[in-house]
């Protein structure tokens, strides 16, 4: 339970932030909350040299509007997405999962960079970040990229980041007034990473579905974007029947692993439950 050797660097800009975790290298990685990469360092599944820590770093905290869409600096705890009177209002998903994430404790200090950027299949940020259509905001020496959400997850902790990025905001556009959303998660106890979640943020017309996003989480390597079974739901009034065909299609992009959360058939299924469910609550919430 004791970390190995590392020297710590506390650097007070963007600029000296990125210029230390390219100089330093793989050796070298961005400290955010500590709660994901402390624990890892612990147990030593993780041994970086050098921890870059991004507190100091003016600039990285904070909500703010950008025309049509909510741009949340990436040292933004989970608690202040909590505490956001716009995120309850505007991105009511957010406040939803942030809340069902582990514990107070580490949600005043885990930070919504760190979660997506973590790359653990087990958090539940980068589903919904999928599910919301979210980019995220990248800077390296080379300068800033834009990386979708979709696009950002290659396998369990591997990312788009490439040495010396820092992750520094999360974009994200705001659904339409009267949207319905939202995230169930199975888990074993408070505080349990999920045994499967899903996400979902639709809109309907005329009673029918005009628009629906899905994102899984904790059921393979990466987080999930459903894309075939929120199509199957466009033009339905959410029946039984083209939902269980949906459920159907989001279990068949599953690959969970075996674990101490259950075999990867139950995950699998609990996944298509946890979908089922998200559908109905969200169906519940929309107007139109
Ligand atoms: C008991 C417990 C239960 C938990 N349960 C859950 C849960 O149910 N769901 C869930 O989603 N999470 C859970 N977590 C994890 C928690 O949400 C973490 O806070 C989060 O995963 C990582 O955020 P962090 O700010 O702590 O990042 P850190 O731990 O500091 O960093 C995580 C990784 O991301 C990298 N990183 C961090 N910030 C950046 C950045 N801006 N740019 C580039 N790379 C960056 C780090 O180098 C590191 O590799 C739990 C943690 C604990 C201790």
């Amino acid at each position: 339970m004791i970390p190995g050797p590392f020297s710590y660097h506390r650097p007070a800009t963007l600029a000296d932030a990125v210029n230390l975790l390219s100089t330093l290298g793989d050796e070298a990685r961005p400290l955010a909350g500590g709660h994901s990469l402390v624990p890892m360092m612990k147990l030593r599944l993780a041994s970086p040299e050098h921890l870059v820590d991004l507190h100091g770093v003016a600039g990285l905290k904070g909500i703010r509007r950008d025309g049509n869409n909510i741009v949340i600096g990436a040292m933004t705890t989970q608690h202040d997405l909590l505490a956001s009177e716009d995120i309850g209002k505007s991105l009511p998903i957010l406040h939803e999962t942030a809340l069902l994430i582990a514990d107070p404790q580490v949600r005043y200090r885990g930070t919504i960079g760190g979660n997506v950027a973590n790359g653990d299949p087990g958090n539940d940020m980068p589903a919904v970040m999928m599910c919301l259509g979210a980019t995220y905001h990248v800077i390296g020496q080379g300068g800033e990229r834009r990386i979708a959400a979709r696009d950002f997850y290659q396998g369990a902790y591997f990312t788009a980041l490439e040495t010396g990025n820092v992750l520094t905001a999360v974009r994200i556009p705001m659904p339409p007034a009267g949207h319905g959303y939202a995230y169930e998660k199975l888990k074993r106890k408070i505080g349990d990473y999920a045994t499967a979640a899903a996400a979902v943020v639709l809109t309907l017309s005329g009673g029918k579905v005009a628009t629906c996003s899905i994102g899984l989480t904790n059921v393979a390597e990466t987080p999930l974007w459903a894309e075939e079974a929120a199509k199957i739901l466009v033009g339905s009034s959410l029946d039984a029947a083209t939902v269980k065909k949906a459920v159907a299609a989001a279990e068949a992009i599953t690959a969970p692993a075996s674990d101490a959360r259950g075999p990867a058939q139950y995950r699998t299924k609990m996944a298509g439950v946890m979908l089922a469910r998200a559908l109905e609550r969200a169906k519940a919430r929309a107007s139109g």
